[in-house]
């Protein structure tokens, strides 16, 4: 038997979820779990089971492993310390500056209840953190760059949608290359918001509204576009569903730093990603880290960890024998 999964929360991350344990043989989806009406939520796997939120206490010998697909806004900071008391859970957190107070309340719910729980996977947070870890260790002296993109910023997009006028709108968040090209060239360049990135915004408007007041509200947005160099583009809803309807993303995390005696060497670290599903991708490392939760577990361990804390071994469907031989 394989190790049984449970999706809690069925949206783009929890379909991917879905998806990308059709890939990995040593696992089994057994049931979905969500807010809506069952009746609603149709999934893809004929074997596994939809049901409401309520019945997932019910479940709690029946899954190895249960995988928080809410949001990170509002949904898992409740449902992650609900649910690490009576699964062993994985979940994508990624509000950066919250993740200390998200890991102490799940930290006791697991402890308590004798499970295992890993917070904030994904790439950021997730392999990204990793790779700035990773970096930092090995050259203590350098400096560190994370760029994002090209790809689409839900909550850029979210904002603009908000604006009086706008029906539809689509945001792209785009390294700029100029910066890219010194840090690589090993120049250490101190950057500012600005210098790193560009915003283009793809918008739909509604009939007879004052693009020129839209463009303008975007662009003078606060923390959303003020800082950045926006580029906005009318576009039809047409046009949008066309050209505009995937949910790309990437980005590079790099790090530049000397070493020798008279620090006369310099070394490049980069870690590049670039994705044609966001969701895809992120379920896609949630899914191996769900197999690191059930080994974990089947050791007897018990509370909250990260990315940092998990050794890649247990990410690995193969054995450690099996992974001297042919990866190291
Ligand atoms: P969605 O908005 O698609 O889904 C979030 C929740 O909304 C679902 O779990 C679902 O819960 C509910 N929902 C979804 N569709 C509908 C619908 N049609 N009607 C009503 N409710 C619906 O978000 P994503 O799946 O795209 O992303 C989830 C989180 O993943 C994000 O908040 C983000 O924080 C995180 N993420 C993390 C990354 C990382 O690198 N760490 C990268 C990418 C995302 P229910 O079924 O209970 O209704």
């Amino acid at each position: 038997m394989g190790i049984r999964i449970g999706i809690l929360g069925y949206g783009n991350l929890g379909r991917g979820v879905e998806c990308a344990i059709r890939q990995n043989p040593d696992m089994e989806l057994k049931a979905v779990f969500t807010r809506r009406d069952p009746e609603s939520v149709n999934i893809l796997t004929e074997s596994a089971k939809v049901c409401h939120v309520n019945e997932a206490r019910e479940w709690a010998e029946k899954l190895d492993v249960m995988i928080l697909c809410g949001g990170s806004a509002t949904d898992l900071p409740v449902q992650t310390p609900e649910y690490a008391g009576l699964f062993n859970v994985v979940d994508s957190f990624d509000t950066h500056a919250r993740i200390p107070e998200h890991f102490a309340n799940v930290d006791a719910a697991a402890r308590k209840g004798g499970k295992v729980a890993i917070i904030s996977v994904g790439w950021d947070p997730g392999l990204f953190s990793l790779n700035r870890m990773y970096a930092n260790a090995i050259l203590p002296e350098g400096k560190d760059y994370t760029f994002w993109g090209r790809g689409v910023s839900q909550g850029h997009s979210d904002a603009i949608r908000r604006i009086a006028g706008v029906k539809d709108a689509k945001q792209y968040t785009i390294p700029v290359e100029d910066a890219l090209k010194a840090v690589r060239a090993g120049e250490n360049p101190d950057l500012t918001t600005r210098q790193k990135h560009t915003r283009e915004c793809f918008v739909v408007a509604e009939e007879g509204a004052d693009k020129a007041a839209i463009e303008k509200e975007i662009k003078t947005m606060p923390n959303y576009f003020a800082e950045y160099d926006t580029t906005v583009h009318f576009i039809t809803a047409e046009e949008l569903r066309r050209d505009h309807s995937g949910i790309p993303h990437g980005g590079l995390v790099l790090r530049s730093g000397v070493t020798g005696w008279e620090k006369e060497n310099k070394h490049l670290i980069e870690y590049n990603l670039k994705l044609d599903s966001n969701p895809e991708f992120t379920a896609s490392v949630i899914v191996a880290y769900a197999r690191a939760a059930y080994r974990l577990s089947t050791e007897g361990a018990k509370g909250c960890r990260t990315v940092f804390d998990i050794a890649p071994a247990y990410l690995s469907a193969k054995s450690g024998e099996e992974l001297r031989a042919s990866m190291l």
